[in-house]
């Protein structure tokens, strides 16, 4: 999965990645590993809680339609509600506005034995505000540096974070968002919105090359997910995600004496 890893300091350029890719696995073989991965996460979750030391951030970034909800749903399936939070930006606020942009996001950030998955983010600074113009580019170009800054600051004081971005194509959008009209139990996703941004397709590909190329940083990775197949997506967060976990050697903390001979007295 490590292919998928945006190294540092590297010029990306989408085309080189296929939406499509599915590294030759079958859907069905996808499926069990994801279902295995699944029972890994809860317990590393629950590890994670317990041990109450580490930090995790995921930060979810795709473009409409592209599959932040499905992850979120069957990458996280089994894990323990309790454990994990989901934080979604939308538009922001007048009061957000009356900030800096990282201002509504920092209180959302994962404490200490806690999971928070971003569904959207502050990249949204630098991906939908580049693409309207909502701020003068001498104010969104100075936020690349600034993000890594601050996303230093979480990753010293204990934070992994993991930075997803779901890639389709075109084409594969144009299906999801015709069935959004068709398919009763989707047509409350379906928004003209998401038309509108569609005829911007290459300008935010632009914005998100940009953000690939400058804010992968060793505290901070990008993943680029072939995203058109939801079940390979689904496979390689979750790959992803439960390798990172494993790799911070978590262990129950030790109760600091011996236990085994304590008696459970009678009720009173
Ligand atoms: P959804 O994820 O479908 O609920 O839509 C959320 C909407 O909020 C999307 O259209 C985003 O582009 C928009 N949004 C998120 N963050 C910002 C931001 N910082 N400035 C402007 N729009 C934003
Ligand atoms: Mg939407």
């Amino acid at each position: 999965m490590d292919r998928y890893r945006i190294p540092p300091d590297t010029t990306v350029d989408l085309a080189a990645f296929d939406p499509g890719d599915t590294a030759g696995l079958e859907e069905k073989e996808a499926k069990e590993r994801v279902a295995a991965l699944n029972r890994r996460l809860e317990g590393l979750q629950e590890l994670l809680y317990a041990e109450g030391k580490h930090r995790v951030l995921v930060v979810l970034q795709a473009t409409d339609t592209g599959g932040k909800d499905g992850v979120i749903r069957h990458v996280f399936d089994g894990v323990n509600p309790q454990g994990v939070k989901v934080a979604s930006f939308g538009r922001p606020t007048e009061k957000a506005l009356a900030h800096d942009y990282l201002w509504r996001v920092h209180p959302h950030t994962p404490g200490s034995g806690e999971m928070v998955i971003f569904n959207r983010s502050h990249y949204e600074d630098v991906l939908v505000v580049r693409v309207h113009g909502l701020v003068p580019e001498g104010v969104w170009s100075r936020r690349y540096a600034q993000i890594n800054a601050w996303e230093r600051l979480l990753a010293e004081e204990g934070t992994t974070i993991l930075k997803f971005f779901l890639h389709i194509s075109p084409e594969e959008q144009a299906e999801r968002l015709a069935a959004r009209r068709d398919d009763p139990a989707k047509r409350w996703k379906f928004s003209r919105g998401d038309l509108e941004e569609r005829g911007r397709w290459s300008a935010y590909r632009a914005a998100y090359e940009e953000v690939l190329s400058r804010t992968s940083t060793p505290w901070a990775p990008w993943y680029v997910v072939p995203a058109d197949r939801k079940w390979f997506r689904n496979l390689v967060v979750a790959t992803t995600l439960v390798d990172a976990l494993e790799s911070l050697h978590m262990a129950y903390p030790d109760p600091g004496e011996d236990l085994t001979a304590v008696l459970i007295p009678p009720a009173g």
